[in-house]
C-alpha cells in the first residue's frame, strides 16, 4: 500500500489503517522499516496530542478489568481510547501474560476504542521501540487517551514510563508486610498508586493498604514536576466501577498542572532524547548480531584468549570493522 494513502487513513482515525500501520512498524524487514520511517515522518507533525497513560501491575491485580472499566467510562464521555501493551514475556515463554485470555471484551467492541496486543520481539528494547511508535500512530489517529499496559517484568516499567505522560501503579489489597514487595524505583516512577479491589470483604484491607502506600509516598522526595499532594494513593474497584472518575479527575489535575508549569513539554522533550539514544544503542546492537560480526567477535575472542591481543585493542578492532 502507498504510504501517503496509509498515512491519510491513519490521520483520518480509521482503525483498520491504524492496525495496518502498526503491523508495518512492527515488521523487522529492512524494506518495511524504510516505509515505516516514511510513515512516521509523514504523520510526525500532526500536532495532535493524546494523554499517554502508563499502567503497571503484577498478573492478577486487575489490569484488564480496570482498563475495561476505565476505558468504558472514558468512551462514555465521548473520548477515543487506545490500549497498547508492552509484554516482553510474549516471546520468551511463547505465551503472553497480557494477551492469552480474551481481554476487555466490551471495550474491544466499542467503535471509539482500539486495542492492540504487545508486539512479539525477542528483546524488551525491540518491544518498547515499536510500542513507542505505535503510541505516536495512535496519537496521530486522534485518540484522546492512550493506555500502555505492562507487567512488572525486568525493565518494562521503566520503558513504559519513558513513553507515558502519567504512570499508574495498580496494586491489590495486601497485608502490611507486602509493602516492601514494591520496589522503591517503581514507587518513585508512579504518579498515582491505585489500590484495586476496594470492594466487599476486601475493602478494609484495601483501605489499610492505601494508607500504607500514601504514607510511603510522602516519604519520597518531592518531585519538581508535581503539585502539592502528588504522587497520591487512591482506592478503586474495577469490578464495581468505584473510584474511577476520581482517579480520572486526579490524572487531569496533574496533567493540567504540568502543562501550565512547563513540565509537560520538558518531559516529552526529555523522552524524545531518551528514545534517540535508545535507537542508537539498538542499532549498534543490531550490527553486533550479524553473522559476520559474530564470526569476527569469535576470532578476535580467540586472539584475546591466547593472549595475542588485549581485550580493549580487540574491541577497538571489532568496532572499527563495523564502522561504529
Ligand atoms: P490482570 O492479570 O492484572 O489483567 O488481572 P485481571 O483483570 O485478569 O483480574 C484478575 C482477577 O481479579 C479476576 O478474577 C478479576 O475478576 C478480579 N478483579 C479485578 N478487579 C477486581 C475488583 O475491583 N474487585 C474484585 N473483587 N476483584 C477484581
Amino acid at each position: 500500500m502507498d504510504i501517503a494513502e496509509l498515512a491519510a487513513g491513519v490521520a483520518s482515525g480509521n482503525r483498520r489503517s491504524l492496525a495496518r500501520a502498526i503491523t508495518l512498524i512492527e515488521s523487522s524487514r529492512n524494506d518495511h522499516r524504510e516505509r515505516a520511517d516514511a510513515l512516521l515522518d509523514a504523520l510526525g507533525h500532526s500536532g495532535k496530542q493524546a494523554l499517554r497513560i502508563g499502567l503497571s501491575g503484577t498478573p492478577g491485580v486487575g489490569k484488564s478489568t480496570f482498563i475495561e472499566a476505565f476505558g468504558m467510562m472514558l468512551v462514555g464521555q465521548g473520548l477515543r481510547v487506545a490500549v497498547l501493551a508492552v509484554d516482553p514475556s510474549s516471546t520468551r515463554s511463547g505465551g503472553s501474560i497480557l494477551g492469552d485470555k480474551t481481554r476487555m471484551e466490551r471495550l474491544s467492541r466499542e467503535a471509539s476504542a482500539f486495542i492492540r496486543p504487545s508486539p512479539s520481539q525477542s528483546q524488551l528494547g525491540g518491544v518498547a521501540r515499536r510500542t513507542r511508535e505505535a503510541v505516536a500512530l495512535c496519537e496521530a489517529a486522534g485518540f484522546d487517551v492512550v493506555l500502555i499496559e505492562t507487567v512488572g517484568v525486568g525493565q518494562s516499567e521503566t520503558v513504559v514510563a519513558e513513553m507515558s505522560d502519567l504512570f499508574l501503579l495498580l496494586l491489590a489489597p495486601a497485608g502490611g508486610d507486602e509493602l516492601q514487595g514494591v520496589k522503591r524505583g517503581i514507587m518513585e516512577m508512579a504518579d498515582l498508586i491505585l489500590v484495586n479491589k476496594a470492594d466487599g470483604d476486601l475493602l478494609p484491607t484495601a483501605r489499610r493498604t492505601c494508607a500504607d502506600y500514601a504514607g510511603a509516598l510522602r516519604l519520597l522526595r518531592k518531585r519538581s514536576q508535581d503539585p502539592d499532594g502528588f504522587p497520591k494513593a487512591l482506592l478503586v474497584s474495577a469490578t464495581k466501577g468505584t473510584g474511577l472518575s476520581e482517579a480520572w479527575a486526579e490524572m487531569n489535575a496533574l496533567a493540567d498542572w504540568r502543562k501550565d508549569n512547563g513540565h509537560w513539554a520538558a518531559h516529552r522533550a526529555a523522552q524524545a532524547r531518551y528514545w534517540f539514544a535508545e535507537e542508537v544503542r539498538q542499532a549498534l546492537l543490531a550490527r553486533l548480531s550479524t553473522a559476520a560480526a559474530r564470526d569476527r567477535m569469535r576470532d578476535l575472542g580467540d586472539d584475546v584468549a591466547r593472549g595475542a591481543l588485549a581485550p580493549a585493542a580487540a574491541a577497538r578492532l571489532l568496532l572499527a570493522d563495523l564502522g561504529a
